[in-house]
């Protein structure tokens, strides 16, 4: 019988009945001493001015942070035209949209991105390492249209661009793209039906509708650490890797760092991926420290080349819908990902519940689950981590959904070759000079500071996220609108702003989906069915009514235990 999907063998353990989870390797389950524990580590951490960030949009030091190391700049003339639609973004959702808008037969689809080309997330962190960490079998959107099996369990970030820059061709979406491109105003004309663009190019586009779709992780953090912009070797952030000074590629050694001092700054998704690559090549790496991630078996491996043969017609919809069941807690009959997000994720969002369970002992039992998932993490940083100094400092002592969980197979290992260094800053750096960071009085001299220091997070607002002024009906502001929060129907539209869509996130009221392409997937099939039913129909301008809105928003705020 053919399969449904790629199935993978191996996984961690969900943590349940793990004796050293329940009982502790030295004794019973103390939760005080665990509570107390956790608190020490957290209030280490509780320093005034430690989360304070950059913005890189206006700082005078670092704008140039942003600027793109991948394709040249390149001149052009200003566009003063009209297209049907405008999809801001280029990444996984603005191609979603645009191939669900080409499917519903729309002509004049233009993607405007900041970018070089297509891919979005993927176009700008082409750091070396970077891969997805949601299995790439659900996280690569249209496999089955584009009858294309990733080469591993989780991708090469490079195979997903490939990937995204395919869907962009088949549906035929970079022939009106405007690149190297900033939209800087989007005001809607009433008289005219239409929405009026203004770019950092000079261009004036007129659309129909506008299709936003500006990222969740597009805005690059860097923490404010005093005498940064006196550091006088070379820095750059892993979302814009610079190869020109580091040498190789993503998969090549590092080659012009091999007489180089490397200081990676931030130890989060992007930190941890990065780590192995620079290992190899560095001559030396500090890693700065502030709160270790909580790193699970990634358990990555060569797809089976046997794997295309198997599949069924529908198998990537059906697994993605295995994978989302699974972290909602639904029954399923097969676990088809059986990885760390499947186990351990899963797990802590839906701890075990028996019947007649009091609210209190629910609470007991899901942090028990949550410390034994916990002390796996610990005791598989002290089997791979040699040394005993370094592997205590690697052990993440808090809650497992306090930071994103990190999934890696080669990164604890990394700390074993002598060129690399673990620096523990809790309270973070306490300064960089012109040589480089200082941590507790002790300077480390350094050639390169590596920012790993990740993005604004998700719920960052969705009118700060698109970098740009969005004026609706009567002049008001998107800003000014979801100000006190936000208003919309399905968290993807807004009365007042008439043919604008949103693509669905985290934060604007929108569900909430693990592996973010399921949404993107759903979101982009909405765009094209819904304007491609509007045009069928000959409606010129659609606003959501207030009941609807109000009713979706009620809807979005209702206590979660109601
Ligand atoms: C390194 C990394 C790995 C990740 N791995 C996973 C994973 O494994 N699984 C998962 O579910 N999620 C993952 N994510 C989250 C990831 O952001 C999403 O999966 C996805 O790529 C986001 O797609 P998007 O199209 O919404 O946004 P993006 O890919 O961020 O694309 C948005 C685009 O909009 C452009 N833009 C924004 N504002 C403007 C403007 N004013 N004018 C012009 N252009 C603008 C940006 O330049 C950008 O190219 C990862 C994120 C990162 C950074």
């Amino acid at each position: 019988m053919p399969s449904k999907g790629p199935k993978e063998s191996s996984a961690p353990s969900t943590g349940r009945g793990t004796e050293r989870g329940r009982d502790g390797e030295n004794g019973a389950y103390d939760a005080e001493a665990v509570r107390a524990k956790y608190l020490a580590e957290r209030d280490k951490r509780l320093v005034p001015g430690r989360a304070d960030i950059r913005d890189l949009r206006t700082d005078e030091h670092f704008t140039w942070y942003r600027d793109d190391p991948f394709t040249p700049y390149r001149e052009r003339e200003p566009v003063a035209d009209e297209v049907d639609v405008v999809v801001l973004g280029g990444g996984i959702a603005g191609i979603l949209a645009g191939a669900g808008l080409r499917k519903a037969g729309i002509e004049r689809i233009r993607i405007v991105d900041q970018a070089g080309g297509i891919g979005g997330t993927w176009y700008w962190n082409r750091y070396p390492g970077v891969m997805c960490d949601v299995e790439s079998y659900i996280y690569i959107p249209m496999l089955e249209e584009l009858g294309y099996i990733p080469e591993r369990r989780y991708a090469w970030g490079e195979e997903i661009l490939s990937c995204l820059e395919a869907i962009a061709e088949r549906f035929d979406l970079t022939r009106d793209a405007l690149f190297h491109t900033g939209v800087t105003r989007a005001a809607w004309d009433e008289d005219a039906a239409r929405w009026r663009l203004t770019t950092d190019r000079g261009d004036h586009i007129t659309t129909k509708w506008y299709v936003l779709a500006p990222g969740i992780l597009n805005l690059m953090k860097l923490p404010v650490i005093p005498g940064m912009e006196d550091f006088a070797g070379h820095s750059f952030h892993t979302a814009r890797w610079d190869y020109a000074y580091t040498g190789g590629g993503a998969h090549q050694p590092l080659s012009r760092l091999s007489d180089k001092v490397v200081a990676l700054i931030g130890t989060g998704a992007s930190g941890i991926q990065c780590l192995p690559p620079l290992a190899e090549s560095a001559e030396h790496v500090y890693v700065f420290q502030r709160t270790p991630s909580a790193i699970g078996v990634r358990g990555n491996r060569a797809t089976d080349p046997e794997l295309g043969g198997r599949l069924v017609p529908g198998w990537q919809r059906e697994r993605m819908d295995n994978f989302q069941a699974i972290m909602l807690g639904r029954p399923v009959d097969v676990d088809e990902i059986d990885d760390g997000w499947t186990h351990h994720y899963a797990a802590v969002h839906h701890p075990p519940r028996t019947e007649g369970m009091t609210v209190a002992e629910l609470m007991r039992s899901g942090e028990q689950l949550d410390y034994s998932i916990m002390e796996e993490h610990r005791h598989r940083v002290e089997e791979l981590v040699t040394d005993p100094a370094t592997a205590e400092i690697l052990k993440p002592y808090y809650r497992y959904l306090c930071k994103r969980p990190c999934f890696h197979d080669e990164y604890l290992s990394a700390f074993n070759h002598p060129n690399v260094t673990l620096v523990d800053c809790p309270a973070g750096i306490e300064r960089v000079t012109k040589k480089g960071p200082v941590v507790d009085g002790r300077q480390y001299e350094v050639d390169c500071i590596v920012y790993g220091t990740g993005f604004e997070p998700e719920l960052t607002p969705l009118f700060r996220r698109v970098g740009h002024e969005i004026v609706g009906r009567g002049g008001i502001t998107l800003a000014k609108k979801w100000g006190p929060g936000a208003a919309s129907l399905f968290g993807m539209m807004s009365r007042g702003f008439p043919n604008m869509i949103v693509m669905p996130a985290p934060g604007q009221q929108a569900v909430v989906t693990v592996n973010y392409t399921q949404l993107a997937v759903l979101g982009g099939e909405f765009v094209g069915r819904m304007v491609g039913l509007l045009a069928e129909r000959g409606i010129e301008i659609f606003d959501v009514s207030a009941e609807a809105e109000t009713s979706w928003t009620r809807s979005t705020k209702r206590p979660a235990c109601a």
